[in-house]
């Protein structure tokens, strides 16, 4: 979970690269003819569904929460500034790091009941391990838990498309979203935006409502030149272009649409080198993912939490169902057991490298740490839109209540979550109906 920087990105795009087109009667649609669309027949829009208002939800990998004020980014603030936003931040959830905290915000469900852990974790119950670089553990449903916001509504007659999402490649909770696409970083910034556009401009039956959109920075410049570094400023404000682009092109459409823009997590300067668990513990037997260790019988777990429990003040371990309550990371047997929590902005593994291979550098820029312990992990949130009241702030909040408040927006009735829609309910035109999700 906190690999080498370039190493862990590069093999996220790895995974969402090479993962073959699946085979169960799909098929291309030709909206934008130069991306490879997948196309679910999920059917037409419900009546209901087509005058339903638009959600377009948008990530911006890694955009820490004081970015867009420090660094002026003059479209999100524009944004925050017609609708709402959070000018302390939002607070992902723990682990803050990206697949979970992705699946988070359209589950309302913190990493321990939807299921990723981590980007990469293994199963004791399975003995099977999730990796982001792994096609066939990222596209298969067995892995995720809760009811996604493109599977929600379409099991409520509303269709959806995703351009890209973590879990969006996978059938979960009986529904695949109508259009999504394989994850390729390489697909052009604006050909994405583009395809957004293409998709509003489908006929009501096949219109998606629900669209999700990625971006894959400023995540890349802050794990390899940190925070406060040049070259993330750049990613900073091109990201911030994008926005206003697509902002422009929403507009164009003239549907009722609310836009909505997160990320994920912050950054933080990493420091020091690595810190390397087994030179502490004795992890023989133990199956071990980044940091995460998974004993093969109780009294091993007791031992290594014995051994490690005072060896070093850059981190506190715990036993699984003794580590913290806000932290929410106890009620998943794939945390493993005991749990290591960093204290700062360290990087910890269990294992180094295979003997013969070449030791690396830490990354410069690292997240995945506590956010209430270190803000620098607190995560964006702007929005606007006709169901928005325009010039407000909310306090930190933190992201799972933003799918009780999506679904909200999309008229759809959520499922109990870890989040409530009394969180933000204060930003809604209606003041949140008479949901009480
Ligand atoms: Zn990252």
């Amino acid at each position: 979970m906190r690999f080498r920087a370039g190493k862990r990105r590069s093999l996220w795009l790895l995974a969402w690269a090479v993962a073959a087109f699946a085979p169960w009667g799909l098929c291309q649609v030709t909206a934008a003819p130069d991306l490879p669309v997948i196309h679910v027949d999920n059917g037409p829009n419900s009546q209901a569904a087509q005058s339903a208002h638009y959600v377009v939800l948008v990530s911006l990998d890694g955009f820490r929460w004081d970015y867009a004020r420090r660094l002026n980014a003059i479209h999100l603030l524009a944004l925050g500034k017609q609708g709402v936003w959070a000018p302390e931040g939002m607070l992902p959830s723990f682990p803050s790091l990206t697949f979970p905290n992705h699946f988070s915000i359209v589950t309302g469900l913190y990493p321990e009941h939807h299921g990723l852990v981590a980007n990469s974790f293994y199963d004791p119950a399975t003995k099977a391990r999730y990796a982001i670089n792994d096609p066939a553990a990222v596209t298969d449903g067995a892995w995720y838990s809760g009811t996604p916001l493109w599977s929600l509504a379409e099991s409520q007659g509303m269709r959806t498309a995703c351009f890209f999402w973590p879990g969006s490649e996978a059938k979960i909770a009986g529904f695949r979203p109508t259009y999504y696409l394989h994850f390729d970083n390489k697909v052009d910034d604006n050909a994405r935006i583009r395809q957004v556009l293409a998709w509003l401009n489908l006929p009501p039956a096949e219109r998606p409502h629900f669209i999700t959109l990625y971006y894959s920075e400023p995540d890349h410049e802050g794990h390899e030149y940190g925070p406060e570094a040049t070259e993330t400023k750049a990613a900073v404000a091109k990201v911030d272009k994008l926005v206003g682009k697509l902002k422009e092109g929403l507009e164009a459409t003239g549907l009722p649409i609310d836009l909505v823009v997160v990320s994920d997590h912050g950054m933080a300067k990493v420091q020091g080198g690595w810190i390397t668990l087994d030179q502490f513990a004795d992890l023989t037997g133990f199956e071990t993912s980044g940091s995460l260790l998974y004993p093969k019988a109780d009294e091993d777990a007791a031992r290594v939490y014995d051994q490690l429990k005072k060896v070093s003040s850059q981190f506190v371990v715990y036993r699984r169902k003794d580590s913290p309550v806000e932290l929410h990371y106890r009620d998943n047997p794939r945390v493993g057991d005991p749990v290591v929590i960093a204290t700062g902005p360290f990087i910890i593994r269990a294992h180094g490298p295979p003997e013969g291979k070449v030791e690396s550098a830490p990354p410069v820029g690292m997240h995945g740490y506590d956010p209430r312990a270190m803000p620098e992990m607190k995560a964006s949130f702007f929005a606007a839109g006709p169901d928005i009241l325009p010039g407000r702030t909310v306090r930190p909040f933190e992201n799972v209540n933003l799918y009780p408040w999506l679904a909200h927006l999309l008229g759809l009735n959520a499922p109990k979550s870890d989040g409530s829609l009394n969180i933000l309910a204060g930003t809604l035109r209606d003041g949140g109906g008479d949901a009480g999700n």
